[in-house]
């Protein structure tokens, strides 16, 4: 984010403070430039216009400081305005409250809002010596609060006021409730080129921001006003900071409460250093043992963020989805008829029609007397007196009445209210990565955005001093690197965010460069080569210098050692050169653990057991998977068991498992079939 201008304001709640520079009082100051003081919000709410003004016509981007909270503690916004946009609250506040230089409601306000919620709380703390009615002078003695005592960011920055006490030294509860307006005002004045963050983002010619002086300021210099001198000194602070650290900064995720930039987000959980650390035996480890490994020991490693459903196919649920309203919301009708007060009993039937007719999205409001009928049609709200639907084929009419047989049950053709979801109820949980489904079933329950995962990134390295690229020219002992295009579409294919880390060679030090740079741009990265325990086979003893190198020697054919670690903190899955062995320990082993990293579900792939029309017989000791494919019902296995022939993989449709017993399999025995579809390919 590039902003030419850096101005930071410390914002007052109190009436006018004189002519003279005084503490307390208002205060801005644009970054290189001297603060400046003023008496009243009136002046500053001016002179801001101006700057803003002046700035835009010179094509020059603001970034203007605040420091009071722009959002309320969780719930709050709703409870008052019936909206989860803090922008309400701002309009709100900005019909409530009255302001001029030597006066303002704002104890009064606090209580009315007191009032309102249902009593003594949440707002404490009055600045005035009259009584207000519903306003109690010590936080202690409130008598109702619903909302927690402080935001998220609070939580996260030690010593902040909360905003629900109004008076006291250092209190922000009346600066939020007289800035909110003011904000608001500059919002609409300049509207589209005017961003609040972290609401709307940070992509504007103005972008207005919550700060936080006390976090970063310093002491004031000896006779200099300890606001005059914050404000100077976090203009200058945030003046000095790169595009690439104010981005980093404003990647944060508060849709309601807001955030104070500069405070960094709590980061998603990271993983333990021994987290791939395996009980070290003589003994090959079985492919079931090292998945019941990954899946007790991975867990999600990415953060959230909120999004449009429109927006949401394919991403993972970060948070179980409640439905907000029951789905029908009423009862309606399920087909086009006619509908009345059922039960109705055996033998033919003639029943009056009332004047009108009931239709999707135009209901009838009146009362159907009883014994009386009404033309309905498919989704209309069933009209009060009616409970029962009767289809227009099952009758004759002479549009005075309606001529049919009995009997109808009660409720017959009808929907129930709430039969589909009822309000409050889970409809889907964390960890599901959405479908299309998904979209109408959440639309449906009244749902119009969700937190979901960001993206896990997928960093995927080759190397090998003898691997050129597809399509270059190679001498004769070069191979092409087969392995990097194929994990990078397998990833892209999971629904992973892909980074493609190129290609790197046989030397130690050139691919530590390569991971120190992968680890600040990847959650997870994919190697293959060098992962065995040979003297070029870097990856594995670059991860063993970091400590946390696991080299898993699974029972598994194709297969050779994979190499696991953390690269600063990063997951290094270290797959086999060999592509056929890289592709069936991405698709066995990556597969289930990128899922858990980037916070969806651990799963085993679904497989079939289909006749062999192959024979074979193997030893005890190691699981094997067989390039193979469906021909007239039965499943072929790949003429070569050889790994290093890539065109079988593409020859086949699936693997064929073999489980780590001795078998002897003939012509017609089933075995198990797992199509590459299985794999989420
Ligand atoms: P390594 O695990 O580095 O010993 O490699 C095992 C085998 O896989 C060697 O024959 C390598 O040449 C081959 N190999 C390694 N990386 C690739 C790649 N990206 N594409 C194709 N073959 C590779
Ligand atoms: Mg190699």
């Amino acid at each position: 984010m590039t902003y030419d201008t850096f101005v930071m304001v410390d914002w007052s709640g109190g009436n006018d403070r004189g002519p003279r520079p005084t503490k307390d009082a208002i205060w801005a100051c644009i970054a290189g430039q001297d603060p400046v003081y003023f008496r009243t919000r009136q002046l500053v709410e001016v002179w801001l216009t101006d700057l803003f003004t002046t700035e835009m016509a010179a094509d020059r981007r603001v970034l203007a400081g605040f420091d009071f909270p722009f959002g309320y503690p969780a719930g709050f916004t709703k409870s008052v305005t019936g909206s989860n946009d803090p922008f309400a609250l701002w309009t709100w506040f900005t019909d409530h409250i009255t302001d001029t230089p030597k006066t303002n409601n704002r104890f009064d306000v606090a209580g009315d809002l007191n009032a309102l919620l249902g009593g003594a709380g949440p707002f404490w703390a009055n600045g005035l010596s009259r009584d207000i009615p519903n306003l109690p002078r010590k936080g202690r003695d409130r008598s109702s609060s619903q909302f927690p005592e402080r935001r998220r960011v609070e939580t996260c920055a030690k010593g902040s006021f909360t905003c629900w006490q109004m008076a006291g030294a250092g209190a922000v509860g009346s600066q939020v409730m007289m800035g909110l307006p003011v904000l608001h005002r500059l919002r609409k004045l300049f509207a589209n080129n005017l961003r609040v963050w972290p609401f709307e983002g940070a992509g504007a010619a103005i972008t207005i921001a919550e700060i936080w002086p006390t976090l970063l300021a310093g002491p004031a210099p000896d006779g200099m006003i300890k606001d005059a001198h914050q404000v100077q000194a976090i203009a200058a602070h945030f003046a000095s900071l790169s595009p690439a650290d104010l981005t980093n900064l404003m990647d944060v995720n508060a849709p309601e409460e807001g955030w104070i930039l500069g405070v960094l987000q709590p980061k998603a959980p990271t993983l333990r250093n021994d987290c791939f650390a395996m009980p070290q035996g003589a003994h090959w480890t079985p492919v079931s043992e090292a998945l019941t490994h990954l899946q007790d020991k991975l867990s999600p490693v990415t953060s959230s963020k909120k999004i449009e459903i429109t927006r949401a196919a394919g991403h993972i649920l970060a948070a179980d989805v409640t439905a907000k309203r029951a789905h029908p919301p009423a009862p309606n009708s399920a087909v086009d008829g006619y509908a009345f007060a059922g039960p109705i009993g055996q033998g033919a039937h003639a029943v009056p029609l009332v004047d009108g007719r009931a239709a999707a999205g135009t209901p009838y409001t009146s009362q159907v007397p009883n014994g009386h009928a009404i033309r309905i049609l498919t989704g209309a709200a069933m009209p009060r007196g009616t409970d029962t639907v009767i289809l227009q084929e099952d009758v004759t009419t002479d549009r005075a009445k309606i001529l049919f047989h009995g009997p109808l049950k009660s409720g017959a053709n009808a929907r129930e209210a709430g039969e589909d979801m009822t309000a409050g109820q889970i409809v889907l949980t964390s960890g599901r990565t959405l479908t299309a489904a998904d979209l109408a079933t959440m639309a449906a329950a009244g749902i119009g955005s969700v937190t979901v995962r960001r993206k896990l990134r997928v960093g995927i390295l080759s190397t090998g001093d003898e691997l050129a690229q597809a399509g270059q020219s190679a001498r004769i002992d070069q191979i092409y690197d087969a392995n990097r295009p194929m994990l990078c579409a397998v990833a892209r294919k999971w629904g992973h965010k892909v980074i493609d880390l190129g290609c790197g060679p046989d030397n130690r030090d050139e691919l530590r460069t390569i991971l120190n740079d992968a680890a600040k741009r990847c959650d997870v990265i994919l190697t293959s080569g060098g992962a065995s325990a040979g003297d070029e086979d870097h990856i594995s003893a670059l991860l063993q210098d970091t400590g946390s190198l696991a080299l898993w020697r699974v029972a598994m054919k194709p297969g050779r050692p994979l190499a696991l670690g953390l690269w600063d903190g990063v997951p290094v899955f270290g797959l086999p050169g060999n592509p056929v062995a890289a592709m069936v320990c991405a698709l066995v082993f990556a597969r289930p653990a990128l899922s858990v990293l980037a916070g969806g579900e651990w799963s085993d792939p679904v497989g079939y057991p289909v006749p062999a029309a192959f024979s074979k017989t193997k030893k005890a000791g190691r699981r094997e998977y067989i390039r193979a494919r469906i021909e007239e019902g039965q499943v072929v296995a790949f003429g070569s068991e050889g790994s290093g022939r890539v065109s079988g993989l593409s020859w086949a449709s699936g693997l064929v498992e073999l489980g780590d017993e001795a078998q002897a399999i003939n012509h017609g025995d089933f075995v198990r079939y797992i199509p590459f579809e299985s794999f989420g390919l």
